[in-house]
């Protein structure tokens, strides 16, 4: 028999998540919530949503969610290979690459499966400029609003934009959007209102459609601005995952569902005496006579390492603690809360039935987004509908 541990993936979870953020769109629409300031009038259409499914959809497998985010009007991704992957699990709408091309033979690639590419630096441009003929490809120009990862310096965005339009006259390039990303739309609303203004001082008077928000920006309604025009496009992540961008507001809060929940079993229980310790390093000694339990799940599956004494887990459907270093193949649990567990109990490390993603991630001083995509290939996967 294979180890008991496994991730259980949720076709529907995710399918509702993506509800959840169609049907804030619709609400934000028909509101004057938004980010203030400035108070903002809403756009006439809701934005479309670009699906971000990088990183092999956040570590839950890039062909479940090319399934179950069927009402995506795109996906957004970073690889070349996962792109054509996507294409092979069958779909056919819009892909944007994040990072767009990063050689001249991509550009091939990108005409074949009908790619749009993320042009965020002028080698791309030289590279489109210096491309053989072929079909004509979309491509969203990117504006460095302050996060000072990808995209063009202000002071350099329109003459880029310029060589774009350039490449659109000579059929290089169909449609050319204006793209950017925010460094703090979790935390600082006051940041995110200025690089929103940043990118329309910068683009006014440009055309094309604009895509700018992030899974915590779209949920705060930062699209929610008629100057940013009638053809926008969000990129959700985390979210439609299951996880929450806000170190402060749970998912649950915000109706969304966990798609992966890791599970396992108690490999063996212990009655411990007063004064005994657990674990490697004896991080944690027991103050008096107690029970723990041996969960099998350990770093190499994901677990994170640094989770310390108190992460909470799920044992039995009652939710109880971490106790001592986590190893390689197995952690420790206090059982005083389920007195009755014994070996074979069901753990629920986090997801459905267990603690939320980030809230292990918060007690390991991590978040979600890297537990979800840090599960081991060596944990089975299986998928539930
Ligand atoms: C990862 C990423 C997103 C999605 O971010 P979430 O916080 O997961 O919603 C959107 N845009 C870009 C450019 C990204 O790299």
């Amino acid at each position: 028999m294979p180890r008991p541990i496994r991730l259980d993936l949720s076709f529907s979870a995710l399918e509702h998540n993506l509800q959840e953020v169609i049907r804030r769109l619709e609400a934000g629409r028909r509101s004057d919530a938004g980010l203030r300031p400035p108070a903002s009038r809403p756009p006439v259409s809701r934005p479309h949503i670009w699906g971000v499914v990088k990183a092999n959809a956040y570590g839950h497998g890039l062909e479940l969610a090319v399934g179950a985010l069927a009402a995506a009007d795109g996906l957004a991704m970073l690889d070349l290979e996962e792109a054509v992957r996507a294409r092979q699990a069958g779909w056919q709408g819009p892909i944007m690459l994040l990072e767009g091309f990063f050689q001249p033979q991509d550009i091939a690639v990108l005409r074949r499966h009908g790619l749009s590419a993320v042009i965020h630096c002028s080698e791309q441009l030289d590279m489109l400029e210096q491309s053989e003929p072929g079909p004509a490809l979309d491509a969203w120009v990117k504006l460095n609003v302050g996060m000072n990862r990808l995209g063009f310096a202000p002071s350099a965005y329109v003459a880029a934009w310029d060589r774009a339009r350039a490449l659109h006259a000579r059929g290089v390039l169909a449609t050319v959007g204006r793209m950017s990303h925010f460094s703090r739309a979790d935390d600082d609303d006051v940041v995110t209102a200025a690089q929103r203004q940043c990118f329309l001082d910068v683009t006014r008077g440009l055309d094309g459609p604009v895509s700018i928000c992030n899974s915590a920006a779209t949920l705060n309604d930062v699209w929610h601005d008629a100057a940013l025009g009638d053809s926008q496009w969000v990129r959700p992540g985390v979210c439609l995952y299951g996880g929450s961008p806000f170190a402060t507001r749970s998912a649950a809060g915000l109706g969304l569902r966990p798609v992966q929940t890791l599970h396992s079993q108690l490999l063996a229980v212990h009655d411990l005496a007063a004064g005994a310790p657990v674990g490697y390093g004896h991080q944690f000694v027991a103050p008096q006579a107690m029970r723990v339990g041996i969960v099998a799940c350990g770093y190499a599956d994901g677990y994170p390492r640094h989770a310390p004494n108190g992460t909470p887990v799920t044992v039995a459907g009652v939710r109880t603690r971490l106790l001592g270093r986590v190893s390689m193949d197995m952690l420790a649990v206090d059982l005083d809360p389920v007195p009755t567990a014994a070996a074979g109990a069901p753990v629920v490390l986090w997801g459905e039935g267990g603690p939320s993603v980030d809230e292990v991630a918060r007690a390991a001083d991590t978040i979600g987004y890297e537990l979800m995509c840090a599960v081991a290939p060596r944990v089975p996967r299986r998928e539930v509908k």
